[in-house]
């Protein structure tokens, strides 16, 4: 049985890109090998970030960058082995993270940012997921007055774009999450953004509701896509998926498929931890809050207090070495009473990354009826519904809600 489309991959990007097209009118089938939202897309911090036009760029500050080399910032680590391999791409997000391009970024990003919390609304409301979104945004605590004032030199430029950063003195800080401890000097509340309960939860409510809308999902280890007379086929261990179109949505695993078809685009990946903890004494915690000089965000989920780490330079299928865990676990645990850790083993998830810092969603260059939806980095939980629109707009003909031209994987070539 052949499909309009098959997406492969079902995290949040691959979801909702089979949602959209299902409200669409297509027939479509979602293939993933795991069930859907079990990976990068269970694992992230929740946040619906809708204020995030400055991006997680690479430092151009010397003591920065040295800080980062010497292994003395908690937020960034990197396997040796890993670097020569990585060079290019790391020149390349040197290069992007100039203040330059982070004001070009910003411009970008904002076109899909400004639809995230709308769009995420118009799946989550049919899907039944609204119960995991709260309001309240996230909370950001500096421990020092230079990290404070960093964070101040970026308010002009989000309230350019309507956003509502907040300073906000440790007192009030502490009115608004009674249970965290004035370690810190001061703090930004950016009510912008919302958070989840479970993102894993959201990304499935959303599966449930493209089976709903006549949707199949297949599960299966897509281990190559081959072009067949009239679209592609998902080769998989029982033969294949067919369809007129496939979208590929495969997260840190796209470089899989794509080589064997002969496109090699600048990918990486930035990896992550996360630990789940009971809290102590049954303290409570009703929004994400950023440590940003401890290095980790601590966020309220419905399996106990998730603390994720920042980046990781590593090869995506590199051992586990969970150093910035072991590292800001101890911080988190000045700032709010966490009680003991809840899993045996930390969970890892890659970010997966082009080097200009924005994804590719559009059609892949020469390969007529194949589609990419890759590489949303820091912002996937955040830009999945956004994604799935565009492309479903793009694919249907219908004149797209924002210009995709940025997102191009033409730029990259
Ligand atoms: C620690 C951490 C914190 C983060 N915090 C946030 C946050 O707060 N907000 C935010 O917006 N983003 C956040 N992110 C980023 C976000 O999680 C990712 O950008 C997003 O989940 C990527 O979604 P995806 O659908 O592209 O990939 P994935 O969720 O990884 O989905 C890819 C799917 O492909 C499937 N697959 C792979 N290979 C095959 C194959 N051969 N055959 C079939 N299926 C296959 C996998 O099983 C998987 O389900 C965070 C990431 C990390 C690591």
């Amino acid at each position: 049985m052949k499909s309009d489309t098959i997406v492969l991959g079902a995290g949040i990007v691959g979801t909702s890109v089979a949602v959209n097209l299902a409200l669409s009118g297509a027939k479509v089938t979602l293939i993933d090998r795991r069930g859907p939202g079990e990976e990068t897309s269970y694992g992230n911090a929740g946040l619906v970030e809708r204020a995030s036009i400055y991006p997680v760029a690479f430092p151009h500050e010397l003591k920065a960058i040295i800080d980062v080399v010497l292994k003395r910032n908690p937020a960034a680590n990197y396997h040796w082995s890993a670097l020569p391999g990585l060079a290019r791409w790391l020149y390349a997000y040197w290069r992007a993270s100039s203040s330059e391009g982070v004001l070009s970024y910003a411009r970008t990003i904002e076109k899909l940012l400004a639809f995230s919390l709308s769009e995420h609304e118009r799946l989550a409301g049919p899907a039944g997921a609204l119960h995991y979104f709260r309001e309240g945004g996230w909370l950001k605590v500096y421990r020092s007055e230079a990290g404070l004032a960093r964070e101040r030199s970026e308010f002009p430029l989000a309230r350019n774009y309507g956003l509502t950063p907040r300073e906000i003195t440790v007192d009030e800080a502490l009115t608004l999450e009674p249970n965290l401890r004035p370690i810190f000097h001061g703090a930004v509340l950016w009510s912008d953004p919302q958070s989840v309960s479970s993102p894993g939860g959201v990304t499935k409510a959303y599966a449930d509701y493209f089976r709903k809308l006549g949707g199949t999902i297949v599960q299966a280890d897509a281990r190559a896509l081959a072009p067949i007379p009239g679209g592609w086929r998902a080769v998989t261990e029982d033969g294949g998926v067919d369809g007129a179109n496939a979208v590929v949505a495969l997260g840190p695993w796209a470089p899989d498929v794509l080589r064997s078809l002969g496109l090699r685009l600048p990918f990486a990946v930035k990896r992550g931890y996360h630990m789940h903890y009971a809290p102590a004494g049954g303290a409570g915690l009703s929004r994400p809050v950023l440590d940003e000089e401890g290095g980790y965000v601590i966020t309220p989920m419905e399996q106990g207090i998730r603390l994720t780490t920042g980046v990781e330079f590593a090869r995506r299928d590199a051992h586990k070495t969970p150093v910035q865990l072991d590292w800001t676990e101890p911080l988190a645990r000045e700032l709010f009473p966490l009680g003991p850790r809840l899993e045996a083993e930390p969970w890892m998830g890659c970010r997966p990354a082009f080097p200009d810092m924005l994804p590719v969603i559009g059609p892949a260059p020469g390969r007529p009826g194949l589609w990419l939806a890759i590489g949303h980095q820091h912002l996937g939980f955040t830009l999945g519904p956004a994604t799935g629109r565009l492309i479903a707009e793009m694919m249907s003909g219908a004149t797209p809600f924002t210009d995709p031209a940025p997102f191009s994987a033409a730029r990259l070539r």
